[in-house]
Protein backbone atom coordinates (compact mmCIF):
# COMPACT_ATOMS: atom_id res chain seq x y z
CA UNK A 1 0.00 0.00 0.00
CA UNK A 2 2.83 2.30 1.34
CA UNK A 3 4.49 2.39 -2.47
CA UNK A 4 0.78 3.11 -4.12
CA UNK A 5 1.12 5.97 -1.82
CA UNK A 6 4.48 7.01 -2.96
CA UNK A 7 3.64 6.42 -6.46
CA UNK A 8 0.50 8.48 -6.26
CA UNK A 9 2.84 11.19 -4.63
CA UNK A 10 4.71 11.26 -7.44
CA UNK A 11 2.12 10.87 -9.86
CA UNK A 12 0.98 14.13 -8.01
CA UNK A 13 4.39 16.07 -8.68
CA UNK A 14 4.12 14.92 -12.31
CA UNK A 15 0.68 15.84 -12.70
CA UNK A 16 1.36 19.53 -10.64
CA UNK A 17 3.94 20.52 -13.20
CA UNK A 18 1.82 19.47 -15.74
CA UNK A 19 -1.30 21.50 -14.59
CA UNK A 20 1.08 24.59 -13.49
CA UNK A 21 3.10 24.81 -16.61
CA UNK A 22 -0.39 23.65 -18.71
CA UNK A 23 -3.43 25.97 -17.80
CA UNK A 24 -2.36 27.71 -14.07
CA UNK A 25 -5.13 26.85 -12.41
CA UNK A 26 -5.47 27.17 -8.75
CA UNK A 27 -5.57 23.48 -7.08
CA UNK A 28 -7.47 22.91 -3.64
CA UNK A 29 -7.45 20.04 -1.75
CA UNK A 30 -11.01 18.69 -2.51
CA UNK A 31 -11.33 17.07 1.02
CA UNK A 32 -10.53 20.70 3.18
CA UNK A 33 -11.15 22.48 0.36
CA UNK A 34 -7.57 24.87 1.31
CA UNK A 35 -5.78 25.93 -2.01
CA UNK A 36 -2.18 24.06 -2.63
CA UNK A 37 -0.49 27.56 -1.33
CA UNK A 38 -2.20 26.79 2.11
CA UNK A 39 -1.46 23.12 2.24
CA UNK A 40 1.63 22.20 0.58
CA UNK A 41 2.38 19.81 -3.20
CA UNK A 42 -0.93 18.35 -3.08
CA UNK A 43 -1.40 14.77 -4.01
CA UNK A 44 -3.25 13.95 -7.26
CA UNK A 45 -5.46 10.71 -6.93
CA UNK A 46 -7.77 8.73 -9.41
CA UNK A 47 -10.54 10.62 -10.42
CA UNK A 48 -8.84 13.83 -11.09
CA UNK A 49 -8.51 14.71 -7.98
CA UNK A 50 -6.50 16.15 -5.55
CA UNK A 51 -6.40 15.96 -1.96
CA UNK A 52 -3.22 17.85 0.57
CA UNK A 53 -1.33 15.67 2.61
CA UNK A 54 -3.35 16.70 6.28
CA UNK A 55 -6.58 14.75 4.86
CA UNK A 56 -5.01 12.03 3.15
CA UNK A 57 -3.01 11.49 6.59
CA UNK A 58 -6.25 11.97 8.63
CA UNK A 59 -7.91 9.18 6.25
CA UNK A 60 -4.85 6.53 6.18
CA UNK A 61 -5.85 6.74 10.22
CA UNK A 62 -9.44 6.07 9.70
CA UNK A 63 -8.89 2.81 7.69
CA UNK A 64 -6.84 1.74 10.14
CA UNK A 65 -10.57 0.39 11.01
CA UNK A 66 -11.44 -0.19 7.56
CA UNK A 67 -14.33 2.90 8.60
CA UNK A 68 -14.24 4.50 5.10
CA UNK A 69 -18.25 5.82 6.04
CA UNK A 70 -16.57 8.45 8.89
CA UNK A 71 -14.23 10.24 5.92
CA UNK A 72 -16.43 13.64 5.76
CA UNK A 73 -16.24 14.62 2.64
CA UNK A 74 -18.59 17.47 0.95
CA UNK A 75 -20.99 16.21 -0.43
CA UNK A 76 -21.18 17.65 -3.75
CA UNK A 77 -18.03 15.82 -4.19
CA UNK A 78 -18.45 13.02 -7.55
CA UNK A 79 -16.22 11.09 -8.16
CA UNK A 80 -14.90 9.87 -11.39
CA UNK A 81 -16.40 6.71 -13.64
CA UNK A 82 -13.85 4.37 -12.66
CA UNK A 83 -15.06 4.99 -8.75
CA UNK A 84 -18.24 5.43 -7.86
CA UNK A 85 -17.24 7.14 -4.07
CA UNK A 86 -14.34 8.06 -2.23
CA UNK A 87 -14.80 4.73 0.05
CA UNK A 88 -14.44 2.03 -3.56
CA UNK A 89 -11.16 4.30 -4.34
CA UNK A 90 -10.02 3.66 -0.75
CA UNK A 91 -11.20 -0.01 -0.66
CA UNK A 92 -8.84 -0.43 -3.92
CA UNK A 93 -5.98 1.34 -2.11
CA UNK A 94 -5.84 -0.37 0.74
CA UNK A 95 -6.71 -3.81 -0.74
CA UNK A 96 -10.18 -4.51 0.62
CA UNK A 97 -11.44 -5.37 -2.84
CA UNK A 98 -10.73 -5.21 -6.69
CA UNK A 99 -11.58 -2.08 -8.70
CA UNK A 100 -13.95 -5.00 -10.95
CA UNK A 101 -15.37 -6.36 -8.13
CA UNK A 102 -16.40 -2.69 -6.60
CA UNK A 103 -18.90 -2.26 -9.51
CA UNK A 104 -20.45 -5.13 -8.21
CA UNK A 105 -20.44 -5.32 -4.87
CA UNK A 106 -22.38 -1.56 -4.42
CA UNK A 107 -25.38 -2.50 -5.59
CA UNK A 108 -25.94 -5.93 -3.94
CA UNK A 109 -25.28 -4.15 -0.18
CA UNK A 110 -27.85 -1.76 -1.36
CA UNK A 111 -30.42 -4.45 -2.46
CA UNK A 112 -29.80 -6.28 1.11
CA UNK A 113 -30.61 -3.03 3.14
CA UNK A 114 -33.93 -2.50 1.06
CA UNK A 115 -34.58 -6.40 1.88
CA UNK A 116 -34.16 -5.75 5.35
CA UNK A 117 -36.31 -2.48 5.31
CA UNK A 118 -39.01 -4.02 3.04
CA UNK A 119 -39.19 -7.20 4.42
CA UNK A 120 -39.03 -6.59 8.15
CA UNK A 121 -40.98 -9.71 9.55
CA UNK A 122 -43.87 -9.16 11.25
CA UNK A 123 -44.89 -9.62 14.60
CA UNK A 124 -45.38 -12.99 15.54
CA UNK A 125 -45.27 -15.08 18.65
CA UNK A 126 -41.56 -16.25 18.21
CA UNK A 127 -40.05 -12.70 17.88
CA UNK A 128 -41.81 -10.94 20.48
CA UNK A 129 -38.67 -9.45 21.95
CA UNK A 130 -38.00 -10.69 25.53
CA UNK A 131 -38.75 -7.55 28.15
CA UNK A 132 -35.18 -7.68 29.31
CA UNK A 133 -34.50 -6.86 24.96
CA UNK A 134 -37.14 -4.00 24.77
CA UNK A 135 -35.51 -2.66 27.73
CA UNK A 136 -32.01 -2.44 26.70
CA UNK A 137 -32.98 -1.27 23.42
CA UNK A 138 -34.71 1.49 25.21
CA UNK A 139 -31.68 1.72 27.00
CA UNK A 140 -29.92 3.13 23.54
CA UNK A 141 -32.13 6.07 23.42
CA UNK A 142 -33.95 7.01 26.35
CA UNK A 143 -32.14 8.07 29.50
CA UNK A 144 -32.61 7.33 33.08
CA UNK A 145 -36.66 6.41 33.90
CA UNK A 146 -35.45 2.96 34.45
CA UNK A 147 -38.53 2.14 36.58
CA UNK A 148 -40.96 2.89 33.71
CA UNK A 149 -38.94 1.13 30.98
CA UNK A 150 -39.03 -2.21 32.82
CA UNK A 151 -42.44 -1.69 33.52
CA UNK A 152 -43.45 -0.94 29.73
CA UNK A 153 -40.96 -3.72 28.62
CA UNK A 154 -42.69 -6.41 30.61
CA UNK A 155 -46.16 -4.81 30.09
CA UNK A 156 -45.55 -4.70 25.81
CA UNK A 157 -44.42 -7.95 25.97
CA UNK A 158 -46.97 -9.35 27.48
CA UNK A 159 -49.39 -7.57 25.33
CA UNK A 160 -48.25 -9.00 22.14
CA UNK A 161 -48.04 -12.62 23.95
CA UNK A 162 -51.56 -12.44 24.38
CA UNK A 163 -52.40 -10.87 20.94
CA UNK A 164 -50.26 -13.20 19.21
CA UNK A 165 -50.29 -16.81 20.47
CA UNK A 166 -53.04 -18.85 18.35
CA UNK A 167 -54.52 -20.83 21.07
CA UNK A 168 -56.64 -18.14 24.21
CA UNK A 169 -57.78 -21.25 26.42
CA UNK A 170 -60.01 -20.89 29.08
CA UNK A 171 -57.82 -17.73 30.99
CA UNK A 172 -58.03 -14.71 29.28
CA UNK A 173 -55.58 -12.19 29.56
CA UNK A 174 -56.48 -8.95 30.51
CA UNK A 175 -55.25 -5.50 28.28
CA UNK A 176 -52.46 -4.18 29.18
CA UNK A 177 -53.39 -0.70 28.57
CA UNK A 178 -51.19 1.48 30.30
CA UNK A 179 -51.63 4.82 32.29
CA UNK A 180 -48.10 6.87 32.43
CA UNK A 181 -47.58 9.89 34.58
CA UNK A 182 -44.74 12.30 34.51
CA UNK A 183 -43.54 16.11 34.23
CA UNK A 184 -43.81 17.91 30.68
CA UNK A 185 -40.48 16.93 28.51
CA UNK A 186 -39.72 13.75 30.66
CA UNK A 187 -39.63 11.45 27.89
CA UNK A 188 -43.46 9.79 27.75
CA UNK A 189 -44.04 10.49 24.49
CA UNK A 190 -40.32 9.43 23.19
CA UNK A 191 -40.39 6.07 24.96
CA UNK A 192 -43.82 5.17 22.97
CA UNK A 193 -42.19 6.45 19.67
CA UNK A 194 -38.91 4.60 20.35
CA UNK A 195 -41.26 1.61 21.55
CA UNK A 196 -43.42 1.66 18.39
CA UNK A 197 -40.28 2.03 16.73
CA UNK A 198 -38.07 -1.00 17.28
CA UNK A 199 -41.21 -3.42 17.45
CA UNK A 200 -41.90 -1.89 13.70
CA UNK A 201 -45.74 -1.60 14.54
CA UNK A 202 -47.90 1.53 13.17
CA UNK A 203 -48.41 4.53 15.85
CA UNK A 204 -50.72 6.94 16.44
CA UNK A 205 -50.63 10.13 18.68
CA UNK A 206 -53.62 12.12 19.89
CA UNK A 207 -53.84 14.81 21.98
CA UNK A 208 -56.85 14.54 24.45
CA UNK A 209 -57.70 18.14 24.87
CA UNK A 210 -58.90 17.66 20.52
CA UNK A 211 -61.41 15.42 21.05
CA UNK A 212 -64.84 16.17 22.45
CA UNK A 213 -68.17 13.97 22.12
CA UNK A 214 -69.90 13.15 19.17
CA UNK A 215 -71.71 15.64 17.90
CA UNK A 216 -69.84 19.43 19.12
CA UNK A 217 -66.81 21.25 18.04
CA UNK A 218 -63.59 18.81 18.02
CA UNK A 219 -62.57 16.00 16.35
CA UNK A 220 -64.63 12.48 17.49
CA UNK A 221 -63.22 9.79 19.79
CA UNK A 222 -63.02 7.47 16.90
CA UNK A 223 -60.83 10.08 15.48
CA UNK A 224 -57.72 8.09 17.14
CA UNK A 225 -58.46 5.32 15.55
CA UNK A 226 -58.17 6.83 11.82
CA UNK A 227 -54.85 8.41 12.71
CA UNK A 228 -53.75 4.50 13.48
CA UNK A 229 -54.91 3.68 9.84
CA UNK A 230 -53.26 6.29 8.60
CA UNK A 231 -49.86 5.33 10.03
CA UNK A 232 -50.50 1.60 8.89
CA UNK A 233 -51.07 2.83 5.51
CA UNK A 234 -54.44 1.96 5.25
CA UNK A 235 -53.92 -1.73 6.49
CA UNK A 236 -56.67 -2.43 8.93
CA UNK A 237 -54.99 -6.05 9.97
CA UNK A 238 -52.17 -4.35 10.61
CA UNK A 239 -53.54 -1.26 12.25
CA UNK A 240 -55.25 -3.70 14.60
CA UNK A 241 -52.17 -4.56 16.11
CA UNK A 242 -51.12 -1.03 16.77
CA UNK A 243 -50.37 1.34 19.54
CA UNK A 244 -52.29 4.26 20.46
CA UNK A 245 -51.01 7.31 22.30
CA UNK A 246 -53.24 9.54 23.98
CA UNK A 247 -51.11 12.16 25.79
CA UNK A 248 -52.56 14.96 27.90
CA UNK A 249 -54.78 12.17 29.43
CA UNK A 250 -55.20 14.32 32.57
CA UNK A 251 -56.95 17.34 30.70
CA UNK A 252 -60.39 14.96 30.45
CA UNK A 253 -60.20 14.77 34.04
CA UNK A 254 -63.85 15.55 35.36
CA UNK A 255 -64.66 19.14 35.79
CA UNK A 256 -65.53 20.10 39.39
CA UNK A 257 -68.34 22.29 39.79
CA UNK A 258 -70.02 22.42 36.30
CA UNK A 259 -73.56 22.68 35.62
CA UNK A 260 -73.09 22.35 32.03
CA UNK A 261 -72.66 19.05 30.03
CA UNK A 262 -69.07 18.13 30.41
CA UNK A 263 -68.36 17.14 26.70
CA UNK A 264 -64.35 17.27 26.56
CA UNK A 265 -64.17 16.05 30.31
CA UNK A 266 -66.18 13.21 31.65
CA UNK A 267 -67.77 12.48 28.57
CA UNK A 268 -64.84 12.03 26.61
CA UNK A 269 -63.43 9.29 28.84
CA UNK A 270 -66.76 7.75 28.72
CA UNK A 271 -66.58 7.48 24.93
CA UNK A 272 -63.23 6.11 25.30
CA UNK A 273 -64.13 3.29 27.55
CA UNK A 274 -65.25 1.23 24.74
CA UNK A 275 -62.06 1.75 23.03
CA UNK A 276 -59.77 0.62 25.52
CA UNK A 277 -61.93 -2.13 26.51
CA UNK A 278 -62.26 -3.76 22.74
CA UNK A 279 -64.88 -3.42 20.32
CA UNK A 280 -65.65 -2.91 16.53
CA UNK A 281 -66.13 0.73 15.56
CA UNK A 282 -67.15 2.17 12.68
CA UNK A 283 -63.49 4.37 11.56
CA UNK A 284 -63.54 7.53 9.84
CA UNK A 285 -61.28 6.81 7.03
CA UNK A 286 -58.90 10.32 6.17
CA UNK A 287 -61.42 12.63 8.33
CA UNK A 288 -61.42 13.47 12.27
CA UNK A 289 -65.37 12.91 12.45
CA UNK A 290 -67.94 11.06 11.05
CA UNK A 291 -69.95 13.47 8.79
CA UNK A 292 -72.43 11.59 5.41
CA UNK A 293 -69.25 12.65 2.92
CA UNK A 294 -66.47 10.56 4.49
CA UNK A 295 -66.34 6.76 4.37
CA UNK A 296 -66.34 4.66 7.19
CA UNK A 297 -64.27 1.15 7.96
CA UNK A 298 -64.47 -1.15 10.65
CA UNK A 299 -62.11 -1.91 12.94
CA UNK A 300 -61.52 -4.08 16.45
CA UNK A 301 -60.02 -2.30 18.91
CA UNK A 302 -59.33 -5.64 20.98
CA UNK A 303 -55.65 -6.12 20.12
CA UNK A 304 -54.54 -2.06 19.81
CA UNK A 305 -52.63 -1.52 23.00
CA UNK A 306 -53.63 2.13 24.53
CA UNK A 307 -51.07 4.39 26.45
CA UNK A 308 -52.42 7.33 27.98
CA UNK A 309 -50.13 9.95 29.59
CA UNK A 310 -50.58 13.22 31.50
CA UNK A 311 -48.37 15.84 33.71
CA UNK A 312 -51.06 15.13 36.10
CA UNK A 313 -50.24 18.89 37.88
CA UNK A 314 -51.70 19.46 41.48
CA UNK A 315 -51.83 15.06 41.79
CA UNK A 316 -48.98 15.24 44.11
CA UNK A 317 -51.41 17.48 46.38
CA UNK A 318 -53.63 14.54 46.50
CA UNK A 319 -51.09 12.26 47.01
CA UNK A 320 -49.70 14.24 50.19
CA UNK A 321 -52.93 14.40 52.12
CA UNK A 322 -54.15 11.50 51.50
CA UNK A 323 -50.50 9.64 52.82
CA UNK A 324 -51.16 12.62 55.82
CA UNK A 325 -54.70 11.53 56.28
CA UNK A 326 -53.95 8.05 56.76
CA UNK A 327 -50.96 7.87 58.86
CA UNK A 328 -51.17 8.31 62.85
CA UNK A 329 -52.08 10.85 64.53
CA UNK A 330 -49.48 12.97 66.05
CA UNK A 331 -46.14 12.75 63.35
CA UNK A 332 -48.36 15.16 60.81
CA UNK A 333 -45.93 17.89 60.99
CA UNK A 334 -42.84 15.58 60.50
CA UNK A 335 -44.11 13.59 58.02
CA UNK A 336 -45.55 16.46 56.09
CA UNK A 337 -41.85 17.87 55.78
CA UNK A 338 -41.01 14.32 54.25
CA UNK A 339 -43.04 14.46 51.91
CA UNK A 340 -42.59 18.09 51.12
CA UNK A 341 -39.19 17.16 50.41
CA UNK A 342 -39.99 13.81 48.64
CA UNK A 343 -38.92 13.59 45.03
CA UNK A 344 -40.70 10.48 44.21
CA UNK A 345 -43.88 11.57 45.92
CA UNK A 346 -46.03 10.86 42.49
CA UNK A 347 -44.48 7.10 42.38
CA UNK A 348 -47.35 6.43 45.93
CA UNK A 349 -49.86 6.95 43.35
CA UNK A 350 -53.12 4.93 43.75
CA UNK A 351 -56.15 5.19 41.90
CA UNK A 352 -58.21 6.63 44.49
CA UNK A 353 -55.79 9.73 43.69
CA UNK A 354 -56.71 9.85 40.40
CA UNK A 355 -60.55 9.05 40.75
CA UNK A 356 -60.15 12.35 43.33
CA UNK A 357 -58.02 13.76 40.77
CA UNK A 358 -61.35 13.38 38.42
CA UNK A 359 -60.94 10.33 36.42
CA UNK A 360 -63.85 7.89 36.00
CA UNK A 361 -63.59 3.95 37.91
CA UNK A 362 -64.65 2.98 34.82
CA UNK A 363 -61.86 4.85 32.98
CA UNK A 364 -59.07 3.62 35.13
CA UNK A 365 -60.44 0.30 35.36
CA UNK A 366 -59.15 -0.31 31.58
CA UNK A 367 -55.86 0.79 31.98
CA UNK A 368 -54.64 -1.82 34.42
CA UNK A 369 -50.91 -0.79 33.91
CA UNK A 370 -50.14 2.61 36.20
CA UNK A 371 -46.39 3.86 36.59
CA UNK A 372 -44.61 7.25 36.78
CA UNK A 373 -41.70 8.63 35.54
CA UNK A 374 -39.55 11.39 37.31
CA UNK A 375 -38.57 15.12 36.33
CA UNK A 376 -35.44 15.09 34.60
CA UNK A 377 -32.32 16.09 36.82
CA UNK A 378 -29.54 18.20 35.73
CA UNK A 379 -26.94 15.57 35.53
CA UNK A 380 -29.71 13.68 33.52
CA UNK A 381 -29.66 16.42 30.88
CA UNK A 382 -26.39 16.41 30.44
CA UNK A 383 -26.87 12.55 29.34
CA UNK A 384 -29.40 13.40 27.34
CA UNK A 385 -27.18 15.26 25.62
CA UNK A 386 -24.77 13.44 24.92
CA UNK A 387 -25.51 9.47 25.22
CA UNK A 388 -28.56 8.61 23.36
CA UNK A 389 -28.03 6.93 19.38
CA UNK A 390 -29.34 10.15 18.04
CA UNK A 391 -28.47 12.98 20.90
CA UNK A 392 -28.51 16.37 19.99
CA UNK A 393 -24.42 16.87 20.26
CA UNK A 394 -23.73 13.58 18.15
CA UNK A 395 -26.18 15.46 15.27
CA UNK A 396 -24.28 19.01 15.03
CA UNK A 397 -20.67 17.06 15.44
CA UNK A 398 -21.72 15.10 11.92
CA UNK A 399 -22.83 18.41 10.45
CA UNK A 400 -19.35 19.84 11.10
CA UNK A 401 -17.60 16.58 10.24
CA UNK A 402 -18.92 16.93 6.68
CA UNK A 403 -16.86 20.05 6.43
CA UNK A 404 -13.80 18.25 8.08
CA UNK A 405 -14.30 20.26 11.78
CA UNK A 406 -13.88 18.66 14.28
CA UNK A 407 -16.79 20.50 17.08
CA UNK A 408 -16.27 20.16 20.68
CA UNK A 409 -18.42 21.34 23.92
CA UNK A 410 -16.58 21.93 27.62
CA UNK A 411 -18.16 20.20 30.23
CA UNK A 412 -18.77 23.30 32.22
CA UNK A 413 -20.60 24.43 28.61
CA UNK A 414 -22.56 21.74 29.15
CA UNK A 415 -23.81 22.43 32.85
CA UNK A 416 -24.45 25.85 31.89
CA UNK A 417 -26.99 24.34 29.10
CA UNK A 418 -28.55 21.85 31.51
CA UNK A 419 -28.96 24.37 34.17
CA UNK A 420 -30.90 26.76 31.53
CA UNK A 421 -33.19 23.98 30.27
CA UNK A 422 -33.58 23.14 34.49
CA UNK A 423 -34.94 26.58 34.83
CA UNK A 424 -37.71 26.33 31.75
CA UNK A 425 -39.76 23.27 33.67
CA UNK A 426 -40.12 21.74 30.41
CA UNK A 427 -37.53 18.66 31.14
CA UNK A 428 -35.75 17.92 27.82
CA UNK A 429 -37.71 19.67 25.12
CA UNK A 430 -35.77 22.84 26.23
CA UNK A 431 -32.54 21.90 25.51
CA UNK A 432 -32.33 21.90 21.45
CA UNK A 433 -33.94 25.48 21.56
CA UNK A 434 -31.57 26.63 23.76
CA UNK A 435 -28.73 24.94 21.60
CA UNK A 436 -29.88 26.23 18.73
CA UNK A 437 -29.59 29.86 19.94
CA UNK A 438 -26.14 30.25 20.09
CA UNK A 439 -25.26 27.37 17.29
CA UNK A 440 -26.67 29.91 14.57
CA UNK A 441 -23.44 32.01 14.55
CA UNK A 442 -21.41 28.97 14.86
CA UNK A 443 -22.66 27.31 11.79
CA UNK A 444 -22.87 30.79 9.97
CA UNK A 445 -19.09 31.89 10.62
CA UNK A 446 -17.24 28.25 10.58
CA UNK A 447 -17.12 27.77 7.01
CA UNK A 448 -16.06 30.94 6.30
CA UNK A 449 -13.10 30.03 6.91
CA UNK A 450 -11.88 26.65 5.69
CA UNK A 451 -8.72 26.83 8.06
CA UNK A 452 -10.96 25.99 11.04
CA UNK A 453 -9.90 22.45 12.05
CA UNK A 454 -11.92 22.23 15.47
CA UNK A 455 -14.14 24.43 17.69
CA UNK A 456 -14.68 24.20 21.08
CA UNK A 457 -17.79 25.86 22.77
CA UNK A 458 -17.12 27.28 26.20
CA UNK A 459 -19.06 28.36 29.15
CA UNK A 460 -17.75 32.03 28.51
CA UNK A 461 -19.16 31.59 24.53
CA UNK A 462 -22.76 30.72 25.76
CA UNK A 463 -22.96 33.27 28.50
CA UNK A 464 -21.76 35.68 25.71
CA UNK A 465 -18.53 36.95 27.99
CA UNK A 466 -16.22 35.11 25.16
CA UNK A 467 -15.69 33.39 22.33
CA UNK A 468 -15.18 29.28 21.09
CA UNK A 469 -11.84 27.93 21.32
CA UNK A 470 -10.58 27.37 17.84
CA UNK A 471 -7.67 25.75 16.31
CA UNK A 472 -6.37 26.19 12.91
CA UNK A 473 -5.92 22.83 10.51
CA UNK A 474 -2.11 21.22 11.10
CA UNK A 475 -1.89 22.83 14.54
CA UNK A 476 -1.97 20.66 17.53
P1 LIG B 1 -43.30 14.31 27.21
O1 LIG B 1 -42.93 13.59 28.47
O2 LIG B 1 -43.89 15.65 27.52
O3 LIG B 1 -44.13 13.48 26.29
P2 LIG B 1 -41.30 14.04 25.18
O4 LIG B 1 -41.19 12.56 25.25
O5 LIG B 1 -42.08 14.55 24.02
O6 LIG B 1 -41.92 14.63 26.51
O7 LIG B 1 -39.85 14.68 25.21
C1 LIG B 1 -39.45 15.77 24.39
C2 LIG B 1 -38.08 15.49 23.77
O8 LIG B 1 -37.09 15.50 24.79
C3 LIG B 1 -37.99 14.13 23.12
O9 LIG B 1 -38.27 14.19 21.75
C4 LIG B 1 -36.57 13.69 23.36
O10 LIG B 1 -35.74 14.13 22.33
C5 LIG B 1 -36.17 14.42 24.62
N1 LIG B 1 -36.25 13.58 25.83
C6 LIG B 1 -37.14 13.71 26.84
N2 LIG B 1 -36.90 12.82 27.81
C7 LIG B 1 -35.84 12.09 27.40
C8 LIG B 1 -35.11 11.00 27.99
N3 LIG B 1 -35.44 10.50 29.20
N4 LIG B 1 -34.07 10.49 27.28
C9 LIG B 1 -33.72 10.99 26.08
N5 LIG B 1 -34.36 12.02 25.48
C10 LIG B 1 -35.41 12.57 26.13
Amino acid sequence: MADKIKDSEQNSEEKKDKKDNNDGKLRYCFSCRRTEDQTGPLIEIPGGFSICRDCMQKTMDLMKDNDFTKIGFPPNVVFGSQYSSFTDFMNEISGVSEPEEIGKLKPKKKKKKEKTEEEAPPLTIKNVPPPHKIKAQLDEYVIGQDHAKKVISVAVYNHYKRVLSEEQGDIEIQKSNMLMIGPTGCGKTYLVKTLAKLLRVPLAIADATSLTEAGYIGDDIESVLSKLLAAADGDVEKAEHGIVFIDEIDKIAKKKNTNSRDVSGEAVQQGLLKLLEGATVEVPVGAMSKNAMVPLTTMDTSNILFICGGAFPDLEEIIKSRLLHNSTMGFQGELKDRYDNDPHLMSHVENEDLREFGMIPEFLGRLPVVFTLDGLSKEALISILKEPKNAILKQYHRLFEIDSVNLKFSDDALELIAERALKKNTGARALRAIIEDFMLDIMYEIPKDPNIGEVTITRAYIEGTGGPEIRMRGTE
